[in-house]
């Protein structure tokens, strides 16, 4: 079992890792999707560089850094967290555990703009099935999304609701959905319903009848992972203390998913005082069981 499991590959959790590594505690990253750095041609404001570095590049001298000291690094999407004295990690290929860990997925991506989305938010409109599918039993609901992440969601529903649509919205479905679970493709107009949610109404004029409608667009945010556990969540990003720390004992945050100046040397900061954190607490929790 790794000591600590650090969910994304780009500056922040890459930098956590080289400092939980190099204090010997068995790191584990797991990174799948499109990360920020990626995207970035030329990096000119980064320390060390004469010449402007592509972020491609940065990125890929950080995974072969964390490697080369041990780090153990899977491509795999997080679509799933929980805690049961320690943190429970799944992915679509496995569930991992770990006494601690660290989201540095990357800025949260926006919900799509759909009408009545934002307004039913809390009214039916929920970002967390774990977390509010309870409301739902025995109620029809729909889950937002094509992908992994999308059947994490929906079956965290399946057994609750009385039935579970999925919406991709137009999108073609990325996932292998059951036969228990219906998938629409048609594209969304908006969301009806008065004081609550009550329906979806689709762009070719037909309706879905919906008590509840979840979103699972595109890969799980930290934001997104962070409510499956209670931590707290300011907006799209996750709220962390001076250390990184979220509310939730051994689980902390860092780089753009904790909002603020959205640049490398701040992720590759946020990764350093996680990191450092993790080692401090993973130390006393060590020593406390000697004693
Ligand atoms: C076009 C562009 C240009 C930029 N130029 C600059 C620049 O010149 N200088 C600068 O300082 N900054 C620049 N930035 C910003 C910089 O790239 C980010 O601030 C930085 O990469 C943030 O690091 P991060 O580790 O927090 O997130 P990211 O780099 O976004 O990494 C997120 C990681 O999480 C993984 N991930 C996401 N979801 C999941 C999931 N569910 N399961 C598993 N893994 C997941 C991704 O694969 C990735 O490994 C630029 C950004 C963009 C988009």
């Amino acid at each position: 079992m790794p000591d600590v499991i650090i969910m994304g590959g780009g500056p922040a959790g890459i930098s956590a890792a080289l400092y939980t590594a190099r204090a010997g505690l068995a790191t584990l990253i797991l990174a799948s999707g499109a990360g920020a750095l990626e995207k970035a041609d030329q990096i000119e404001n980064y320390y060390g560089f004469a010449e402007p570095v592509s972020g491609k590049q940065l990125l890929e001298n950080g995974i072969a850094q964390a490697k080369r000291l041990g780090v153990q690094v899977l491509n795999e999407e997080v679509v799933g967290l929980s805690y049961d004295g320690e943190f429970l990690i799944s992915t679509k290929q496995n569930t991992y555990r770990a006494p601690f860990a660290v989201m540095a997925t990357g800025a949260s991506r926006k919900a799509p703009k759909i009408p009545g989305l934002a307004e039913f938010e809390g009214k039916g409109v929920s970002y967390c099935a774990v977390c509010d599918g309870f409301f739902y039993r025995k109620k029809p609901v729909a889950v937002l999304g094509a992908g992994d992440y999308a059947m994490h969601e929906a079956s965290e529903l399946l057994p609750i609701a009385s039935s579970v649509t999925i919406l991709t919205d137009g999108k073609e479905p990325q996932a292998a959905f059951p036969k228990e679970m219906t998938v629409k493709t048609e594209k969304i107009a908006k969301l009806s319903g008065g004081a609550a949610v009550q329906g979806v109404q689709f762009e070719d004029g037909t309706e879905l009848a919906a008590a509840g409608l979840f979103v699972a667009v595109g890969v799980a945010g930290s934001a997104d992972l962070a409510r499956k556990v209670g931590a707290q969540v300011d907006g799209v990003s996750v709220a962390v203390d001076n250390k990184r720390r979220t509310n939730v004992p051994g689980l902390y945050a860092a780089g753009d998913c904790t909002g603020g100046l959205l640049q490398i040397s701040k992720a590759v900061c946020d990764g350093a005082l996680a990191g450092t954190d993790v080692i401090k607490e993973f130390r006393k929790r060590a020593a406390s069981a000697k004693a």
